[in-house]
């Protein structure tokens, strides 16, 4: 089990799909703060699995890019805040940056789509025909629209911020773009708990908490990485003969 308490809900291609048991009890208070949108509150629940819906697709974007590396990746949980797909793309930034744009890519992809069945059903007045479906099309377009903003914002962990380290990566290497994207998102959960404090919200307070845990790791992931590469050095440094001084004259 990739996390306590996740179920297995199914597999597909190989990647096992979890959901976290606490996604049922916020699906539960979320359905009920916003049913009264619709004129038959099931839409609310059906808005609810939609907005998994269009995760779970973007965690498999990451999924099979990371396959597509030659990377590893059979684990995606779905929990409250979203959901994780447990990647492990070779090291090397290009398949790293592969294996982290192909999320959003997916949203990217599914925009158009959705802009283009929502201007059909407004051009066929499904706005007062069938009001319920028309609010739900709507809805899932603004939930794609916005989980590609989202991600995108340059903060690690968040895909925009990994996107930046695989950047960072080309130029300074592994260690160096890990260590700037990990002080880029202790500043980044600063800024979402101020957020937090502002809009007296306790999801984006349980976020800035998140990004605050996941740069913490990051950063001493970038100090193992470091003492390895040391090790590394000093052995090769041992087994090469040493170098022959040159003649003094
Ligand atoms: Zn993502």
């Amino acid at each position: 089990m990739p996390m306590k308490g996740a179920l297995l809900i199914f597999r597909l291609a190989g990647i096992r799909v979890y959901l976290h048991f606490t996604w049922f009890i916020v699906a539960a208070l979320e359905v009920t703060r916003f049913a009264h949108r619709y004129q038959n509150p099931i839409w609310a629940a059906l808005e609810y699995c939609a907005l998994f819906g269009v995760v779970l697709m973007h965690e498999f974007g990451h999924a099979l890019a990371c396959r597509q590396t030659g990377g590893q990746a059979d684990t995606i949980v779905l929990w409250p805040l979203g959901g994780i797909a447990f990647v492990k793309p070779p090291a090397r930034p290009g398949a790293y940056l592969w294996s982290i744009a192909a999320g959003p890519l997916v949203n990217v992809v599914l925009f158009p789509l959705f802009t283009l069945f929502a201007f059909v059903l407004t051009k066929l007045h499904w706005k007062t025909v069938h009001p319920d479906f028309y609010q739900f099309v709507l809805t899932v377009w603004f939930m794609n629209a916005g989980l590609l903003f989202f991600n995108l914002i340059p903060v690690y962990p968040l895909d925009g911020g990994q996107i930046l380290r695989g950047l960072l990566w080309l130029k300074v290497g592994p260690i160096r773009s890990l260590k700037a994207a990990s002080i880029i998102g202790f500043g980044g959960a600063i800024l979402f708990a101020l957020w937090a404090i502002a809009w007296r919200s306790i999801w984006l307070g349980i976020l800035a908490f998140f990004i605050f845990a996941q740069a913490q790791a990051g950063w001493r992931a970038a100090q193992n990485l470091a003492i390895e590469s040391e090790d590394t050095a000093r052995r090769e440094a041992a087994i090469s003969p040493p170098p022959i001084p040159e003649q003094q004259r």
